[in-house]
């Protein structure tokens, strides 16, 4: 008895022993890379990544891969608008000419991504948002499946494990159907009453919709996008246009809380556009009531908001000292998209207490903040976030207008702020951890402590018994997150 006591000890001690010596190889592996930008790309790119939490489809559209759709299905090129369209006019010429002819693919290429932000001429922050008004035409009559199997197999390619993609999740007639002839929001109750019988008839098309859409991607990748255990798994976040009047806001939140109600593919909203902008700034107040109205009546759904993507250039002051308080207490948001002005929070201390407290992740997208706000380097919060104990992941934002993807902002990451590979890690981790994956997770007060019945998932030749098997059956977020730690495994071999 003694005697097999101690083997199991020895062999215990064993396995920790070789965990760590592969995790310190890799570390020091890494630790070379970090000499240049290539070495960097060439290990961070194998390196499993955890998620991209924080990713707008439109934006993630690569600006070439709209011009092979524009000559595939024969657009046309306004060389005065800078946009595509079915007919030819005038002063347009044939999409497939921008091919031959650098100065048209220049124009194309220069207006639609960051590429062509020349921050003297106009800042990024206004190239930036100018950018979506020629996004649009170029991928007329472009399926949204199409759009997303680009996104997904990018993410597979870089070993990222999970997406939580922002996009529309309704087909297009049943949400304008929906959206049309608003009823007043003055009060909310009498606007809530009054939309009600239109929802029935946009959640089941939108469920609809998403689960067929999912099969066509899945089909065309060779796996399950909803599967927590494929290579990469993928859900929805619905997004709301924060610069829509009131009445507008009101039922798109509606909307997407009913949708993410009846379907498991879709996880979360958000509200996007530009903060700083002026009915973004006004209607702030009123936006949060009535999110937290809905929230109350949809069976409080976990929610990730944008806010504080703010800076002394395009905000005053006033608006900065509450925004991400008011966002967390009053719009429920469980993850905050940026985060930049924390700094000018009124009681920061108690703010930071606050998010530590309830678990709230900021979503950091350093490439956007950089290109965007002109926040780099050691004017960008990540600090403030990590040193106050702040889980922070790492996101591509817009990986195709920012000309960026999820590898590249980890690259960005450690030649910035010098991270080790263990902080990688982390940051992989906490994709999963504060993903709104459901179920209990792996993990048990820190990365180290494993849920029973699964001490031994980092080492090599571990495989899931009967228990284990039920146990991830019965929680996407531990499959997940199982699937995480075993390509860790397999990357620190
Ligand atoms: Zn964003």
């Amino acid at each position: 008895m003694k005697t097999t006591r101690c083997l199991w000890v020895l062999a215990l001690a064993l396995s920790f022993a070789s965990l760590w010596a592969d995790e310190r190889s890799t570390a020091e592996r890494f630790e070379k890379a970090k000499r240049s930008e290539p070495e960097l790309i060439a290990f961070l790119k194998q390196m499993p990544k955890g998620a991209d939490l924080h990713n707008h489809v439109t934006g993630a559209i690569y600006s070439d891969f709209m011009l092979d759709h524009a000559v595939a299905t024969g657009l046309h090129f306004n060389l005065k608008t800078t946009l595509f369209q079915r007919d030819p006019g005038e002063t347009t010429v044939p999409a497939r000419q921008l091919q031959e002819n650098w100065l048209y693919y220049r124009q194309f290429m220069y207006a639609v991504s960051m590429a062509g932000s020349f921050p003297a001429v106009k800042s990024g922050h206004d190239h930036f948002f100018d950018t979506f008004q020629y996004i649009g035409p170029a991928n007329a009559g472009r399926s949204s499946g199409d759009i997303l199997f680009e996104v997904i197999d990018r993410a597979r390619a870089q070993n990222i494990q999970y997406l939580e993609l922002m996009t529309s999740v309704s087909p297009g007639p049943a949400y304008s159907a929906f959206m049309a002839n608003l009823p007043s929001t003055e009060d909310l109750d009498e606007a809530h009453a009054a939309l009600a019988p239109r929802l029935p008839a946009l959640v089941e098309a939108s469920v609809k919709f998403v689960e067929e859409r999912d099969a066509e991607i899945s089909k065309r990748l060779g796996f399950d996008v909803f599967d927590p255990a494929s290579p990469t798994t993928v859900r929805y976040v619905f997004s709301a246009n924060r610069l829509a009047e009131n009445d507008a806001f009101f039922a798109q939140i509606m909307a997407g809380m009913a949708i993410a109600q009846a379907s498991p593919r879709v996880v979360s909203l958000n509200i996007v556009a530009p903060e700083d902008f002026v009915t973004g700034r006004l209607n702030f107040e009123r936006q949060m009531e009535m999110i937290d109205y809905l929230w109350r009546r949809y069976g409080q759904p976990p929610l990730t908001l944008h806010a504080g993507e703010l800076t002394l250039e395009i905000s005053p002051f006033e608006t900065m000292r509450n925004r991400i308080r008011q966002t967390i207490v009053k719009g429920h948001a469980q993850r905050i998209g940026h985060g930049i002005s924390i700094a000018w929070e009124d009681d920061l201390p108690g703010l930071l207490a606050m998010m530590r407290e309830r678990r709230v992740a900021v979503e950091v997208c350093l490439t956007s903040n950089a290109s965007i706000l002109k926040v780099e380097g050691d004017r960008h919060p990540i600090h403030l976030y990590l040193e106050n104990g702040i889980p922070v992941t790492l996101n591509t934002d817009d990986e195709g207008v920012s000309r960026s993807n999820l590898t590249h902002e980890y690259v960005r990451a450690v030649r910035s702020y010098g991270f080790d590979y263990r902080q990688l890690k982390t940051f992989a981790r906490n994709g999963l951890e504060y993903s709104f994956l459901p179920g209990e997770g792996l993990y048990r007060g820190s990365y180290d402590a494993l849920r029973p019945g699964f001490e031994r998932v980092r080492d090599e030749d571990w495989t899931p018994d009967l228990d284990a098997r039920e146990a991830m059956a019965g929680s996407q977020k531990l499959a997940a997150q199982v699937r995480l730690e075993r390509a860790f495994v397999a990357f620190e071999k």
